[in-house]
C-alpha cells in the first residue's frame, strides 16, 4: 500500500490535493491530505492515529509556510468573537511518546486493561453522536479490545488519560482571551483544517499564476508549474510589466 511521500510544497501536490479535498468533508479530508503527505493508502491513512496524522500534517504545513506563522480561528466561548490565534507550525507537537513496540495498557485495581489510540476512523463513527457522553464511551469501546461494558468511571478516566500521554499531539489546544468581553476560550487545534486553509490558499495563488503565464507565453498548465518558484516570479514579473 506504501506509495511515494510527496514535498508538501510541490504544485502538482498541491493542486491534486485541493482538488480532491474540495468535494470532501473535514474527515475525508484529512485522510486525504496525510495519504498525500505520508505516502499511506487511504485505509492505512484512516487507521492512523490522531497525534501521528497531526504530527505528519504539521510537517507538511511547515513545509508549505516554510516556517511562518499562520492564523487559527477560534470562536469566544463567552460573546462569539471570531478571534484570530497565531499558530507556529514548527511548535506543534511532533511523534507520540509511547514505545511502537511496546504494548499501551494501564492498571486500574490491579487488572491490567489494553487499549489502542484514536484514529480518524473513530472520529468518523463518532461524527453522529450529539451527546458527548455517549461519545466518550463510544470512543473508549472501539479502543478496547474487549469493549466498554466492564469499564467504570475511575478505570475510563485513567485509560484517557493514557491515551493522552501516550499521544499528546491527538489534544493539543489553544487557550485565546477575548479582548471584547476577556473570556478565556480553549479550543482543540484542528491541525487537518489549518492545512487545508493553507492548500487552498496556495492553489488558488498558483491557478492565478497559470492563468497569468498560459495567457502571456502561451504555456500549458504542466509548463507553468514545472518552473522553479523563483523562475515563476520572475516570468510573472515580466509579464505584468
Ligand atoms: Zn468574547
Amino acid at each position: 500500500m506504501m506509495r511515494q511521500a510527496v514535498d508538501a510544497a510541490d504544485p502538482s501536490w498541491t493542486l491534486a490535493a485541493w482538488e480532491r479535498g474540495l468535494r470532501e468533508g473535514p474527515l475525508d479530508r484529512a485522510v486525504t491530505l496525510l495519504s498525500a503527505v505520508a505516502g499511506l493508502g487511504r485505509e492505512e491513512a484512516e487507521r492512523t492515529e490522531l497525534g501521528d496524522r497531526d504530527a505528519a500534517l504539521a510537517t507538511a504545513l511547515e513545509r508549505l509556510t516554510a516556517g511562518t506563522a499562520i492564523r487559527g480561528c477560534v470562536r469566544c466561548g463567552g460573546c462569539g468573537e471570531q478571534l484570530d490565534v497565531p499558530v507556529h507550525p514548527a511548535a506543534l507537537p511532533r511523534g507520540p511518546r509511547y514505545h511502537p513496540a511496546r504494548p499501551l495498557e494501564v492498571e486500574v485495581a490491579g487488572v491490567r486493561i489494553a487499549f489502542r489510540l484514536p484514529d480518524t476512523g473513530d472520529l468518523r463513527a463518532l461524527a453522529g453522536t450529539d451527546d458527548p457522553r455517549a461519545g466518550r464511551w463510544l470512543l473508549l469501546a472501539r479502543c478496547l479490545p474487549d469493549g466498554a461494558d466492564g469499564i467504570d468511571e475511575e478505570a475510563a478516566a485513567v485509560i484517557e488519560a493514557a491515551m493522552e500521554e501516550a499521544s499528546p499531539g491527538a489534544a493539543v489546544t489553544l487557550a485565546v482571551d477575548c479582548p471584547v468581553c476577556a473570556a478565556s476560550t480553549v479550543a482543540a487545534l484542528d491541525v487537518p483544517a489549518l492545512l487545508w486553509a493553507q492548500v487552498q490558499t496556495r492553489a488558488l495563488a498558483l491557478l492565478q499564476e497559470v492563468h497569468v503565464l498560459a495567457r502571456a507565453y502561451g504555456w500549458t498548465e504542466p509548463d507553468v508549474l514545472a518552473l522553479s518558484p523563483a523562475r515563476r516570479a520572475a516570468y510573472l514579473e515580466l509579464a505584468d510589466a
